[in-house]
């Protein structure tokens, strides 16, 4: 069968692609090797779908090449999306800046997105994955997943919007790196991000389950390497919580290039290490028959009191009289610089997003056209791009496969 366009995923990117490339006139099959579409967008915000994010700065958004992802930003925009959104029907709700759909449903995002592909003539076929692209371009062999017979396409212009690697069960599952790889592609290695973080301080399972506000500082050999605020949440096997998230890409990174890691996780962000050792101190004089616990009680969480007491090296039985300006010294710098050292992260599994992908370098980001291959275009999270939490992911992925489908779909005619 042939079409204009055909397009691999009909995940975030590749939904948008097959409007964008209908919108110009052209035939489009879009082919998901899972039994629906948009599984992953389901999964986002919850189930309630983050779709986008009114603060846009260029931290947002990760890569080896930054100036890429500006580019192809700037042109499908926070309020391009919003106005293409709000025409299917999904009325926005913004909460600090954070958008959802009003309904609060994910599954009214997927559902706009099909009734307008749908009304446009777009095709889908579901179960089918994409074993192999060849030539002459593009000739797309597909195999079911329900019964293994397999199918040839033939398309002009292909986009691969196939995703990364990360939560494959929802049907990213890094085939699309197989398929630009054999397009002549090179990938910068992906790797877990958005990511919990594992430790092996034996501290974590005394704390597992507790949650509080910090600010965590990640060193990559004993550098700054990222930093955060927010609710972090202790856990058996470490660390999680947004903040986590936000900095696991740097540390997935210096994890793989073998480096030693650490966080420093500072509980008390609103006092300096002075104001912080003169409030222990009245504490401690104003009950000094208190055993040092006992003085402690209602600063954190009592089983983060008792790691802070044993991480300083002291008894949490001292009574509070006999404790030393050294020994306040020793609790303000574990309140301040907790040490957690970080072996791992959670594996892709239970990775939101994957860092690294398909080189932008080899992209052109007014279209998304491979340099290495015309009438290829690659798309979403395939490439290396990376946004932090907050509808940052699915703004990338609307962008670039906006772009991707107009271009597509204009150049063929
Ligand atoms: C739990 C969770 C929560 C998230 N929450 C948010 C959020 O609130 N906001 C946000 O911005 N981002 C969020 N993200 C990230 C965001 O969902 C992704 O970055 C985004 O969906 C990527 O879009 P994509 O089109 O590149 O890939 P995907 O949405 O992963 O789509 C790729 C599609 O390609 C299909 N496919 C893959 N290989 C093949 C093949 N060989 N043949 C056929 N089909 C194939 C897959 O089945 C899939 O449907 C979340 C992710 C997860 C896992």
């Amino acid at each position: 069968m042939e079409y204009d366009v055909i397009i691999v995923g009909a995940g975030a990117s590749g939904l948008v692609a097959a409007i964008a490339a209908a919108r110009q006139g052209s035939s489009v099959l879009v082919i998901d090797r899972k039994e629906k579409a948009g599984k992953k967008i389901l999964a986002t915000g919850n189930g309630k779908c983050n779709y986008t994010n009114r603060v846009q700065t260029t931290d947002c958004y990760r890569s080896d090449d930054s100036a890429f992802a500006r580019k192809v930003l700037s042109c499908f925009d926070v309020n391009q999306t919003l106005k293409f959104f709000e025409e299917l029907g999904i009325y926005p709700k913004e909460r600090e800046g954070y958008y959802y759909p009003n309904s609060e449903q994910a599954t009214s995002v997927v559902q706009v997105l099909i009734m307008e592909g749908t009304r446009l003539g777009v095709e889908y076929h579901y179960s089918e994955a994409v074993l192999e692209v060849m030539e002459p371009h593009y000739t797309i062999i597909t195999e079911s997943t329900e019964d293994k017979r397999r199918h040839n396409y033939h398309s002009e212009k292909l986009i691969l919007a196939a995703g990364g690697c990360a939560s494959p069960s929802l049907g990213s599952d890094g085939s699309g790196y197989q398929l630009a790889t054999s397009l002549g592609h090179s990938l910068i290695k992906p790797l877990p991000a958005l990511v919990q973080l594992k430790s092996p301080d034996k501290y974590c399972k005394t704390v597992s389950g507790v949650r509080t506000i910090a600010v965590v500082t990640a060193f990559a050999d004993q550098k700054p390497i990222a930093k955060e605020e927010g609710e972090i949440i202790f856990t058996d096997y470490g660390i999680s919580g947004i903040p986590i998230l936000q900095i696991s890409r740097f540390l997935s990174k210096a994890l793989d290039q073998g480096r030693n890691c650490h966080l420093e996780i500072d509980f008390m962000k609103d006092l300096t290490p002075d104001q912080l050792s003169e409030l222990l101190d009245k504490r401690l004089q104003h009950y000094p028959n208190q055993t040092l616990e006992e003085n402690m009680v209602g600063l954190f969480n009592h089983k983060l009191n008792y790691i802070i007491i044993k991480e300083a090296k002291l008894d949490p039985f001292l009574p509070s009289k006999r404790i030393n300006a050294s020994e306040v010294s020793k609790l303000v710098k574990q309140i301040k610089q907790l040490k957690l050292t970080i072996n791992g992260t959670n594996s892709f599994e239970n990775a939101q997003v994957c860092c690294g992908g398909v080189n932008t370098k080899e992209v052109e980001p007014s279209t998304m056209e491979s340099k290495k291959n015309k009438d290829l275009y690659l798309v979403g999270e395939l490439l290396d791009v990376d946004g932090t939490c907050g509808g940052y992911n699915l703004q990338w992925a609307w962008s670039s496969g906006y772009q991707a489908g107009t271009a597509a779909g204009k150049l063929n005619k």
